[in-house]
């Protein structure tokens, strides 16, 4: 068997240990004689499982008691409209920095509910930086502000949080949670898609502070009600119970392989140097993000030829470097070193890279 180095930006590679415990336990789950994907999930093994993939959770990214972490499902996309539908109720106003088409996507679901400010846009050259914020522009009043953490597609990341005072500062962290750590405090809304740093495709991860659930207005579908889910620990429905037996392994493997947060993101520099440096030093390649503002998981690139590109793509693929073709608004590449990728997988990719532009110098 060859697994590839899999650079996709989600869903994503996950870590080989991870998967090998699944597998192990695939018929058989701890002397349940059942597979995780087969029980109920009011048993008390899944109880435990979800149980311990919250406590880990919290654990992992030191979040504070006074937050609630919420398992659902509908991605990342389905807190655009969570959201406004549950904060969006007070002034009804709501601040966005867009700093590429997730944030955008957050903005435009949120005006349908409610009045949607634009802060900043980094739009005028392809989302390839953060832009400055001008305080003056904030909404006082604003129910919440909303900013994309780590922009997947166009590889920047925020290197500063915006300072927004008591209005609550809620961000979508769908491509970087559990890479680094971050101060859960500063926010009054975290959520992630898991696919990407977490688990399959099919877990929403919501870290929301306690004083910000029970204020969804009249029309907001019980489903999509963060009470509902706080509530119910989780289990008001069927939870995506497969999903957080996984996610409960991945932070396993972050705490006591990797050794937590503060190791994982030395881990990340580390891997996002070798491609960064390689980057500057190439006549051929070349990063698109500015340099400030570079993400830590998502690096796109370019020759500055799409037939170069394209049989770049081409051959990296068929030396087992795979998902390298970049999002169709940047065009060019994009390497997503998310966790579970491991340095040798970007050493090896570097050295394809130079042994592609020696061969097209
Ligand atoms: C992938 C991604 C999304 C979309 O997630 P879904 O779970 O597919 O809805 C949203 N925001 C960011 C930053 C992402 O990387």
């Amino acid at each position: 068997m060859a697994r590839v180095f899999n650079f996709s930006a989600g869903p994503s590679i996950l870590p080989e240990s991870v998967l090998k415990k699944a597998a192990s336990e695939m018929l058989d789950y701890q002397n349940s004689g059942q597979s995780v994907m087969e029980m109920s999930h009011r048993s008390k093994v899944f109880e435990s499982i979800i149980k311990s993939c919250e406590s880990l959770l919290r654990e992992v990214m030191n979040i504070p008691d006074n937050y609630k972490v919420l398992f659902l499902q509908g991605g990342a996309s389905s807190q655009f409209a969570m959201i406004p539908l549950n904060l969006m109720n007070g002034s009804g106003k709501a601040d966005f920095v867009i700093t590429g088409q997730w944030a955008n996507k957050a903005y435009q679901e949120a005006s349908r509910y409610g009045q949607a400010n634009v802060v900043a846009s980094s739009k005028d050259k392809t989302f390839s930086y953060i832009p400055e914020l001008d305080k003056s522009k904030f909404t006082p009043d604003a129910d919440y502000f909303h900013i994309c953490l780590n922009n997947t597609i166009y590889g920047t990341r925020f290197a500063e949080l915006p300072d927004t005072g008591d209005v609550p500062l809620v961000a979508d962290i769908s491509s970087c949670i559990l890479s680094e750590p971050i101060d859960v405090s500063k926010f009054g809304l975290l959520y992630a898609g898991a696919q990407k740093n977490m688990a399959p495709a099919g877990l929403t991860v919501v870290i929301i502070r306690e004083d910000l659930i029970g204020k969804a207005r009249y029309i907001t579908p019980t489903m999509l009600n963060y009470k509902t889910h706080s509530e119910n620990d989780s289990m008001y429905n069927t939870p995506p119970c497969y999903q957080i037996y996984i996610c409960k392994l991945v932070l396993e493997w972050i705490r006591d392989e990797i050794g937590g947060l503060e190791k994982m993101k030395e881990l990340n520099e580390k891997k996002a140097k070798i491609l960064y440096d390689y980057l500057d030093s190439s006549k051929l390649f070349r990063g698109t993000a500015e340099k400030k503002y570079r993400s830590l998981m998502n690096v796109p690139f370019v020759t500055g030829s799409e037939e170069l590109d394209a049989e770049f793509v081409k051959e990296a693929a068929a030396r087992g470097f795979v998902n390298l073709k970049g999002h169709r608004s940047v065009g060019g590449m994009r390497a997503s070193i998310y966790n579970a990728m491991p340095i040798e997988g970007v050493e090896k990719l570097v050295e394809f890279m130079k042994e592609f532009e020696a061969k097209h110098a």
